[in-house]
């Protein structure tokens, strides 16, 4: 894995504990000559993972839409790219990166994530998905994802797609050792 895609929250919760998280992975990623990806802002967990990541040396890559550029004050401090729409931003994130990393965020990180486990079912991409559950944030989620398979709306194999763990070295682990579930379809994903 040279590069992965890096969404997290671009708020900045109370508790400290989720900015030193941010900030650790973006050392340990850098340490390890993985590239990140990201929304390109300055704001939040995403801020601070990018920031992290420079300041250890690490390759930071950033795609922001144009609306976004001063909403989401944008980083001109890594590999920025401004593009038109949300959509181009998304597209960029699976084309540049070679897995998903998801750390605690918000609606616009659900987004990500969810879109990063459909499109694994659909064939875009056969990349690994993994949740970092720090401070077990995503417990409730993790259960909603075997709830889903078990009433039936999603395929066993593909309850697998998401990978947790609490302690980012295991998640790399596991992610590095990934093998491409067998999808529904093979999209293009030229033709994302
Ligand atoms: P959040 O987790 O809500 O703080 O958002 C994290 C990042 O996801 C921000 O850079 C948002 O711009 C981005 N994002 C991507 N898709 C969406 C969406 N559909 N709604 C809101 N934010 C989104």
């Amino acid at each position: 894995m040279k590069r992965l895609a890096v969404y997290c929250g671009s708020a900045t919760p109370a508790d400290p504990r989720y900015i030193e998280l941010a900030r650790e992975v973006g050392t340990s990623l850098a340490g390890q000559g993985i590239g990140v990806v990201y929304g390109g802002g300055r704001l939040g967990l995403m801020g601070a993972i990018a920031g992290a990541a420079r300041a250890a040396g690490g390759d930071v890559i950033g795609v922001i839409p144009e609306a976004l550029v001063s909403r989401e004050v944008a980083n001109y401090d890594c590999d920025l790219t401004i593009v038109a729409t949300m959509h181009e931003r998304k597209a960029a994130f699976t084309r540049l990166s070679d897995g998903f990393l998801v750390l605690p965020g918000g609606v616009g990180t659900m987004d990500e994530l969810w879109e990063a486990v459909s499109w694994a079912q659909l064939g875009y991409h056969g990349k690994p998905v993994g949740i970092l559950n720090a401070f077990g944030f995503y417990d409730g989620l993790l259960e909603f994802n075997r709830h889903m398979a078990e009433v039936g709306f999603v395929r066993p194999a593909h309850q697998g797609i998401i990978m947790a763990e609490r302690e980012l070295d295991l998640l790399l682990t596991r992610m590095r050792a990934h093998e491409p579930i067998t999808p529904i379809v093979k999209m293009n994903p030229d033709t994302l």
